[in-house]
């Protein structure tokens, strides 16, 4: 049997089914205080995160029409999240989609389980997909694809006003609060106006309008140095995920970051920092070391400061979208070169494995600059925002051709 030319409407499958449908379907545990509507909590879907095993993981609104979810484990969540669709692909798989979208055959296949269910059919082995464009889908894939635009150029009048939104930031410890002046002095880089100015960073005071208030504030830029987003740090986020633990991991995570609102601005696709590729200050860097890759802003604006030419992840995993980014800049400006520069701990050399995997496979020559073990552990557990000049002068040596 080959099913033709059929729409499947998602959304009006993802509105008549229940969360606790779909993980019946999949054989997937639900927490037994899960409810039945409003913000709800549960174990992220997907095996290798280390929410799998916890019920707090993932907030979804089961209220909502497509249940949006969103796993919130470490600092930046998992990665995953979506619609209700994405969450089924999840608990059957384990894992999100390749690329991290669900589309073709993979969106196919679940849509129609989804559809079953709420037919009630026995789901048969999937027939041949039909073309493409007869599933009317994929609205947040195609959001995904999209390049950025910068906000000067967004059709969104609230994004166009934020253009020079960094005005506003302040960084003088005068007008910093307790706990700004704690996480800037934790990354002293913060506290050079010079630097701050540069790459536009800064606190946003707790008097302005702005959303990002009490926020240490950081500019992403596209290539030419236009503001694409401005991401939101919480200067709290140690203090208030301690106090979230304590008091039994009850009520919502609190998030380390803020970043837009996917529909405005989509992290994957960019790199942080990669306005300064062209600065003739930093051509010495790279024919020296390549280009430097890190996870986080601050890891970068220490480089920054001491003369290092790098770019950051703003999480602790490349994308594929960032993995091709981060090909095109080592060859064009790195002499093919990258040095692999994640936080040295754990998860930073994890992450690391899998970056020295895809730059091999792309002939890119990936260097380890430092991990949890390298240098006799010397440096294990350490952040590059937190490199003092010596131990930059040290780790140099050994980022050279040799
Ligand atoms: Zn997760």
């Amino acid at each position: 049997m080959v099913e033709k030319q059929r729409l499947i409407d998602i959304d009006d499958v993802q509105r008549r089914l229940s969360v606790e449908q779909v993980a019946g379907l999949y054989g997937f545990a639900l927490p037994a205080d899960f409810g039945s509507s409003g913000e709800q909590r549960m174990p992220c879907p997907c095996k290798e995160c280390s929410g799998s095993g916890d019920d707090k993981s993932v907030s979804i609104n089961v209220s909502d029409d497509v249940k949006r979810w969103k796993c919130h484990r470490e600092g930046y969540g998992c990665g995953a999240q979506g619609r209700l669709v994405m969450l089924a692909y999840c608990m059957k798989h384990g894992m999100m989609p390749p690329g991290g979208k669900l589309t073709g055959d993979a969106f196919w296949e679940t849509a129609r389980e989804l559809e079953a269910l709420v037919e009630g059919k026995p789901i048969q082995d999937s027939p041949a997909p039909p073309g493409r464009d007869n599933v009317r889908d994929n609205v947040r894939s195609v959001v995904e694809k999209q390049a950025n635009v910068p906000l000067a150029e967004s059709d969104n009048e609230n994004a166009r006003s934020l253009v020079s939104l960094d005005e506003k930031l302040v960084t003088t410890l005068d007008d910093l609060s307790p706990a700004a002046s704690a996480y800037a002095r934790r990354r002293p880089s913060l506290l050079s106006e010079q630097v701050t100015g540069e790459v536009r960073t800064g606190f946003m005071p707790g008097r302005e309008k702005s959303s990002l208030r009490n926020n240490w504030v950081y500019g992403v830029m596209n290539r030419d140095g236009q503001p694409l987003a401005w991401v939101g740090r919480n200067v709290k986020y140690e203090d208030d995920h301690q106090e979230w633990i304590t008091k039994g991991r009850h009520g919502r995570e609190p998030n380390k970051y803020r970043f837009p609102n996917e529909k405005l601005f989509r992290r994957s696709l960019e790199l942080y920092g990669q306005e300064w590729l062209d600065d003739p200050r930093f051509e010495k860097s790279l024919q020296e070391h390549g280009l430097l890759l890190v996870e986080g802003f601050s890891d970068r604006i220490r480089l920054h400061e001491l003369g290092v030419m790098s770019v950051a992840m703003m999480s602790n995993k490349l994308t594929d979208p960032q993995t091709e980014l981060l090909i095109g800049y080592a060859r064009e400006k790195g002499g093919n070169r990258v040095g692999i520069m994640h936080d040295a701990d754990a998860k930073g050399d994890e992450g690391a494995k899998e970056t020295l995997w895809r730059l091999h496979q792309a002939d890119v020559e990936g260097y380890l600059v430092w991990s949890g073990k390298k240098f006799g552990g010397q440096y294990a557990d350490r952040q590059p925002d937190s490199l003092t000049n010596e131990e930059w002068e040290e780790l140099a040596i050994h980022c050279s051709p040799r």
